[in-house]
C-alpha cells in the first residue's frame, strides 16, 4: 500500500480495497522499520493517526467522499499540533506541546487527513540540509551517505521513501523546492499570503509560506486545495477565491510561453543539471510550449538581501523563546538575566545563534540604512524583474539547485557554501511569487529537480505545466532502493 500517491488512495478508499485504518496500520509498521536509517520523524503520532483513521472510515460509510478522508500525511515539526510535542527541531522547545491546531492542520484534519507525526527539521527552519536539527540530521534515502536537503528535509524524506504519500512543508527560501529536488519530489511553494502562517513557528514571517510535499502534481493540488485560502486569523493572508487547481491540471500546454532566464546558466550551476533541464524544455516544446530568453538582471544580489532581510526577521521572531513562555529553561539560574541568557545559550544551535547575531546587528542603530533597508530596495528590485519578465512569459523554468545532494558534513565548516545552495530558489521568495519543483532525472543515480515559478496566484498554471510533463515522463514514479 505505501506506493499508493494520495490520488490512488483516495480511489481506493472510495472502492473499499482497503480500509483508512489498515492504510495507517500498514504505513505505522512501515515507519517503526524504515524510519531508524532516515530520522525523518521527531514524533510518530500513532495514536492520533489511528482515532483520526477510524473518524475517516465512519465518515467514509456515512457517505462521505472527500479526496483527503483518510489520507495519511505528516506534518514539519513547526506546525502547531494540539497536545503533541512541537519542537521546530529545536532544544529550546523541548516539552513544548502545542496549545492549539495551526490553521493548516485543522484545515487537513477537517478534511479528514490522519496525521502519522511530525517530521525532523532544520532548526527553526534555517538550513538546506536538514543537518541543524537538536534532533540530528535526515538522511536522503537516495544515498544515505547524503543529505535530503532542508529546511523540510525530514517532510522529503519521509515521501521519498515511502512512508507517506505527501507532508506539509515550509518554504522561506527554498525549504520545498529545494528538498523536493534532491529527493525526487514534487513541491510548491505558493504566492505568500495563499496558505495561513497561523500557527505556524516564525522564521522571516514576510518570506515564509506553507506548502506540500508529494510525489506527483496532482497530489500537490489535493493537498493545496484544502491547505490555501484566507484566513482572518493571518494578516497576510489574502482574500481571494482558491483556484480549482485539479480542474487546472488537465489544461493542454498549447501555447504555453516558457521563459529562460540566461542568469541561471551562470550562477555555478552543474552542466549536468543544466542538460537534464534543457531535455524537460524539449518536453515541454512536443507539448506546445514556445521558449523565449528573458533576463532577471537583480538576481546576483538575491542571496545577500535575502541573508540580511531573513535573520533580522529571525532575531525578532525568536526573542519570544526566553526560557519562561516555552520550552526549555536551563538549571538553576541566579537571577533573571542569568535564565534568559543561559536558557537561549543552551537552548539554541550555533546556525540559529549566528542568524540571531546578523540580524540584530543588521537592524541597530547606524546599520540599519546600511543594511537592512538597502536589502529591501533590493527585494523590490528583484520583484520588479519578474513583473517585467511575466509580461512576456507565462512560465519562469530552471533548476531548483545548482548542485546534486551532497555529503552529509560536507558544508558544515563552511555556512556561505551552503547560502549559495539557494540561489535558484529565494528570489521567489523576496518577490512573493509561487514556485514548484518537479523531478527531471537522475544523475550518477541522484535526483534532479527542476523549477517553475509563475506570477501571484498562479498556482493552478505551476501544477498544470507539472502535471501535463508527468503524464509523459515517469523520474517522478522511480522509488529509492530499499524503500
Ligand atoms: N536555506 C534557506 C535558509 O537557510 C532557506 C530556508 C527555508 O526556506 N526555510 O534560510
Amino acid at each position: 500500500m505505501h506506493q499508493f500517491t494520495l490520488a490512488e488512495i483516495a480511489r481506493g478508499l472510495a472502492d473499499k480495497q482497503f480500509s483508512a485504518e489498515e492504510l495507517t496500520r500498514s504505513l505505522l509498521a512501515r515507519i517503526a522499520q524504515l524510519d531508524p536509517q532516515l530520522n525523518s520523524f521527531i514524533t510518530v503520532t500513532e495514536d492520533l493517526a489511528l482515532s483520526q483513521a477510524k473518524a475517516a472510515d465512519a465518515r467514509r460509510a456515512a457517505g462521505e467522499n472527500g479526496a483527503l478522508l483518510g489520507a495519511p500525511i505528516g506534518h514539519k515539526d513547526l506546525f502547531c499540533t494540539q497536545d503533541v510535542l512541537t519542537s521546530c527541531g529545536s532544544k529550546i522547545l523541548t516539552g513544548f506541546k502545542a496549545p492549539y491546531n495551526a490553521t493548516v492542520v485543522e484545515k487537513l484534519a477537517a478534511a479528514g487527513a490522519v496525521t502519522l507525526g511530525k517530521l525532523n527539521m532544520d532548526e527553526f527552519a534555517m538550513g538546506s540540509a536538514n543537518e541543524s536539527s537538536h534532533y540530528g540530521a535526515v538522511k536522503n534515502p537516495w544515498d544515505l551517505t547524503r543529505v535530503p536537503g532542508g529546511s523540510s528535509g525530514g517532510s522529503a524524506a519521509a515521501v521519498a521513501a515511502r512512508l507517506l504519500p505527501a507532508a506539509t512543508g515550509t518554504d522561506t527560501g527554498g525549504s520545498i523546492r529545494q528538498p523536493a529536488a534532491l529527493t525526487n519530489l514534487t513541491g510548491i511553494k505558493p504566492t505568500y499570503g495563499r496558505v495561513s502562517r497561523w500557527g505556524m513557528i516564525a522564521y522571516a514571517s514576510s518570506l515564509d509560506q506553507g506548502g506540500p510535499l508529494a510525489r506527483t502534481a496532482e497530489d500537490c493540488a489535493l493537498m493545496l486545495q484544502t491547505m490555501a485560502g484566507f484566513d482572518t486569523k493571518d494578516s497576510t493572508s489574502v482574500d481571494q477565491p482558491v483556484d480549482d487547481y485539479l480542474a487546472a491540471l488537465s489544461q493542454p500546454l498549447n501555447g504555453l510561453r516558457i521563459g529562460l532566464p540566461k542568469e541561471y546558466f551562470g550562477a555555478g550551476l552543474d552542466a549536468r543539471i543544466g542538460e537534464k533541464m534543457m531535455a524537460v524544455v524539449e518536453e515541454l516544446k512536443k507539448l506546445g510550449a514556445t521558449v523565449k530568453e528573458i533576463s532577471l538582471p537583480n538576481m546576483q544580489h538575491a542571496i545577500p538581501a535575502y541573508y540580511v532581510i531573513a535573520p533580522a526577521e529571525a532575531s525578532s521572531n525568536l526573542s519570544r523563546f526566553d526560557g519562561v513562555r516555552f520550552g526549555y529553561r536551563c538549571e538553576n539560574p541566579v537571577n533573571l538575566e542569568d535564565l534568559y541568557k543561559r536558557s537561549r545559550g543552551e537552548g539554541f544551535g550555533a546556525e540559529v545563534k549566528r542568524r540571531i547575531m546578523v540580524g540584530t546587528y543588521a537592524l541597530s542603530a547606524g546599520y540599519y540604512d546600511a543594511y537592512y533597508l538597502k536589502a529591501q530596495k533590493i527585494r523590490r528590485l528583484i520583484k520588479n524583474d519578474f513583473v517585467a519578465a511575466f509580461n512576456d512569459v507565462d512560465v519562469i523554468l530552471g533548476p531548483t539547485t545548482p548542485n546534486l545532494a551532497w555529503k552529509l558534513g560536507e558544508k558544515n565548516n563552511d555556512p556561505v557554501a551552503a547560502y549559495l545552495e539557494d540561489i535558484y530558489t529565494i528570489t521567489a521568495n523576496l518577490a512573493g511569487i509561487p514556485g514548484l519543483s518537479m523531478p527531471a532525472g537522475f544523475v550518477d543515480g541522484l535526483p534532479v529537480g527542476v523549477q517553475l515559478l509563475a506570477p501571484y496566484f498562479q498556482e493552478g498554471r505551476l501544477l498544470n505545466v507539472a502535471h501535463q510533463y508527468q503524464q509523459v515522463t515517469d523520474w517522478h514514479t522511480q522509488a529509492p532502493a530499499g524503500f
